[in-house]
This record gives C-alpha cells, sequence and structure tokens, in this order.
C-alpha cells in the first residue's frame, strides 16, 4: 500500500527532524510521482493520519505539527513543535528520550517549562485544560488542539474563559495528562501502525483516570 508507505515516511522524517516532508521528498524517497504522492497524503489525511493544509501541505501529523499550537519541545538533538498539550507530553515516549516542554499561560502569558522523561510524570500544579470533547475533535481539529492549553491555575483557567467567552472544558492534572499522553500514540512511527477504534479509544480514556466528559458524554 503506496499510502502506508507515505504515511510511514512522514513519521519518521518528523520524528528525526521536527519538520515534515516536502513532496519532493516523497517523490525522490519512496520514488514515485507527484501525483501520487498528492494522492496518498488525501488518502492519509481523509484516514485522519495527517492534517493538510488549503494548499495540500502537511499541517500535523499527531501527534507532530508543522506549526505551532503553543507548545515546544526539545529534545537532545531535535525541536519539535509539540503540538497540543496532549501532543507535546506524548512525545517523549514516541522518540524514547528526556525533552523540555516549554509553553506559556494563555491567559497571563507566564512562561512554563518541564523536563519530561518516558519513565515518570513531571512535577508541578499547573493544570491542563481541554476546551473540545474529544468525540468533536476532528470537526476542527487544528482548533481543537490549539485549544490543548496548560494554565498557572483555576484561577487563570476562569478568567481567561470569561475573557474569550467559553464555557469550560475538561480540566486534568499535569500527572493525569502525563498518562494520557504516554502511550496514547503507541506504534505511530511502526510501518503497520492501525489507528484505535472509538471503543478502545474510551477504555484507554477510563484506564487513565478520564471520565466521560472527556470524551463528550
Ligand atoms: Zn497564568
Ligand atoms: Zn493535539
Amino acid at each position: 500500500m503506496l499510502s502506508q508507505s507515505v504515511r510511514h515516511f512522514v513519521y519518521r522524517q518528523f520524528a528525526e527532524t521536527g519538520t515534515p516532508p516536502e513532496l519532493t521528498d516523497l517523490t525522490t524517497h519512496l520514488n514515485i510521482s507527484i501525483e501520487e504522492a498528492q494522492t496518498a497524503l488525501v488518502e492519509l489525511a481523509e484516514n485522519r493520519h495527517l492534517v493538510l493544509n488549503e494548499k495540500s501541505e502537511i499541517l500535523m501529523a499527531h501527534p507532530f505539527s508543522a506549526v505551532p499550537l503553543g507548545f515546544s519541545v526539545m529534545g537532545e538533538k531535535t525541536l519539535w513543535w509539540g503540538g497540543c498539550s496532549w501532543d507535546s507530553f506524548a512525545l517523549p515516549n514516541l522518540v524514547n528520550q528526556e525533552v523540555v516542554i516549554a509553553t506559556t499561560c494563555p491567559n497571563c502569558n507566564c512562561a512554563h517549562a518541564w523536563r519530561v522523561n518516558p519513565d515518570t510524570a513531571p512535577l508541578g500544579d499547573q493544570i491542563a485544560h481541554f476546551l473540545v470533547p474529544t468525540n468533536q475533535m476532528w470537526a476542527d481539529v487544528v482548533f481543537t488542539c490549539g485549544n490543548q492549553r496548560i494554565f498557572c491555575n483555576e484561577d487563570c483557567l476562569d478568567e481567561w474563559l470569561v475573557k474569550t467567552n467559553n464555557l469550560k472544558g475538561y480540566v486534568m492534572n499535569l500527572s493525569t495528562l502525563w498518562k494520557l499522553s504516554s502511550n496514547w500514540y503507541e506504534g505511530r512511527l511502526d510501518f503497520n501502525y492501525q489507528r484505535r477504534d472509538p471503543s478502545t479509544a474510551v477504555q484507554y480514556f477510563r484506564e487513565v483516570g478520564l471520565s466521560g466528559a472527556f470524551w463528550g458524554l
């Protein structure tokens, strides 16, 4: 399957370099035509393996992002845009190394950073806020990821909700965020990766300690 090879190449490239491949990288490395590469990218986007922008360029391959969404993730040799808080905290496991994750509080702009590794939950009393329930996240996935941020505390979140005229979404502490993120993207760098079906996803959310509001119940 050509789309499987393209998916695998995109993910490996993102993991190793922090950026997605250009179309010409795909044609050169996989020995395919521009049309074949474009068709494979569209098919992968339809199946939610990738997110493309209006020019059909790769915007996201969760948990990787080609654009800033509030987080940076610094590895030993690679710098990634971390996507949302969920995506950023997933990177240490996926790339199997300790990283430094940095962000700012959307309310007060205060800077926060954590060393995060695959084995232990990070310390910190900040909170993660997920504005959109996961069963609606693909309606506008860039908006959804852009609104899965970390705030200093409940006061900062409440002030931000009033300022932005938003209703409170799902709130979790950093330890739960880390648990949610840890194995969520497991296998995504492998050639034969299969996406979770919705019922397995809900089971995973329950196991890491999230309640129904997280996935829209
Ligand atoms: Zn704050
Ligand atoms: Zn995300």
